[in-house]
């Protein structure tokens, strides 16, 4: 049972889908191109406005949301029916999202977790820093009223760990904020806002660790000790060391050097060649390996080829590989990808923007034994 309280009225309430900032009209020509895919047999009119790191959505026969995909590849986050609420001091504010929302909590009988994020983390620091104030001013003023319901209160890091669960999610933009309450299961990631701010480690040779390392977090799957790994598009080696410090034995090709200052201290072996990325194999008497994964800017079309051969023969049981965007209609160049691997038998995969992803999106899945 959908454990989420609904009525006639909140149903016509908008969604509003968060992205990176300049990517919502890439997001956008994506909603309209799955909506109209699916919806072509429904009366379901969308009405859709952009800017400022979101986008948001009206339906107007029934909630927009009963037909949407679980995420989209530009999407962060989600809020069904939300609310929005003009910018107030905070005091006042809080005491507005109680009214406004709180009911949605204290009509279920379920815990719930609060998670308060600027609409646009990657530029508005004073917003992250308001949201901040928000929460804690928020959760004072409902720890002196409502006690029966902060009893239910789980703080969002213990609160990925037990669902079912309530979300309260406020949003906040510029002029004031999108407030929402889901179930968890319901939201397009378990993390607050979809900011997935990973900490860089000193000894890693490039900043795009960080993406591997949010790939990792997002597949709930850690590379393990001796695990075998190519790494195409190598150079200088962020993510060959994400891999070896965790004792993988890695097969780095590129052209480039390597710049590892360090393999880690758990037995990472690497072995750097110096070909092409794109027509790479493996020796042909081996075994599928743990992971491969593709860094290499190439264009989309020789991308798909490369993990076509990977995927088919097949000679790898997981994969992670990213896709360079042009500047204008990334979608379309994203579709012949997204339809070949839903072809697929048995893959299970996933196509996002990451948070540390910029003019790229990554795609990353495993194949089921
Ligand atoms: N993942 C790397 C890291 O974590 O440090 C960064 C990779 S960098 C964005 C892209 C790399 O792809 C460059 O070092 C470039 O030499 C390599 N590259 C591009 N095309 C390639 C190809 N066809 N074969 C091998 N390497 C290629």
């Amino acid at each position: 049972m959908n454990p989420m309280i609904t009525s006639p009225i909140t149903a016509t309430r908008p969604l509003i889908l968060l992205c990176r900032e300049t990517f919502e009209q890439a997001l956008l020509e994506e909603v309209r191109a799955k909506l109209n895919a699916q919806q072509r047999d429904t009366t379901t009119r969308l009405t859709v406005e952009a800017g400022q790191g979101l986008v948001k959505i009206s339906g107007t026969t029934r909630p927009v949301t009963d037909t949407l995909p679980s995420a989209f590849i530009f999407e962060r986050q989600r809020l069904n029916q939300a609310v929005w609420l003009e910018n107030l001091p905070l005091k006042r504010l809080a005491r507005e999202i109680a009214v406004r929302l709180l009911p949605d909590i204290s009509r279920s009988h379920l815990p719930w977790s609060l998670h308060t994020f600027a609409a646009n983390p990657d530029s508005d620091q004073p917003l992250t820093r308001r949201a901040a104030n928000l929460r804690d001013i928020f959760l004072e003023f409902c720890a002196q009223r409502f006690t029966v319901v902060v009893k239910r209160y789980r703080p969002p890091e213990r609160a990925a760990t037990q669902p079912p669960l309530l979300v309260l999610q406020l949003c906040l933009a510029p002029q004031g904020l999108w407030g929402s309450v889901m179930p968890l299961s319901q939201l397009t990631d378990p993390c607050p806002g979809g900011i997935h701010r990973m900490h860089f480690d000193p000894q890693a040779p490039s900043r795009s660790y960080l993406k591997i390392e949010e790939v990792f977090e997002r597949m709930g799957q850690m590379p393990k000790s001796r695990q075998r790994v190519v790494d195409l598009g190598a150079a200088p080696g962020g993510w060959s060391y994400a891999f070896l410090k965790r004792g993988c034995q890695v097969l780095a090709v590129d052209h480039g050097p390597m710049k590892l200052k360090s393999h880690g201290d758990a037995g990472g072996r690497l072995v750097h060649l110096r070909e092409n990325g794109i027509s790479f194999r493996p020796p042909a008497d081996q075994p599928p390996v743990d992971w491969l994964v593709s860094d290499m800017l190439i264009p989309p079309g020789k991308t798909l080829g490369m993990i076509r051969k990977w995927l088919e023969e097949p000679l790898t049981r997981r994969f992670v590989f990213n896709v360079k965007l042009p500047q204008q209609h990334p979608y379309p160049v994203l579709k012949p990808i997204e339809d070949y691997l839903r072809r697929i038998p048995g893959l299970r995969f996933q196509m996002r923007q990451l948070y540390h992803d910029r003019r790229e999106i990554t795609v990353f899945g495993v194949r089921e034994e």
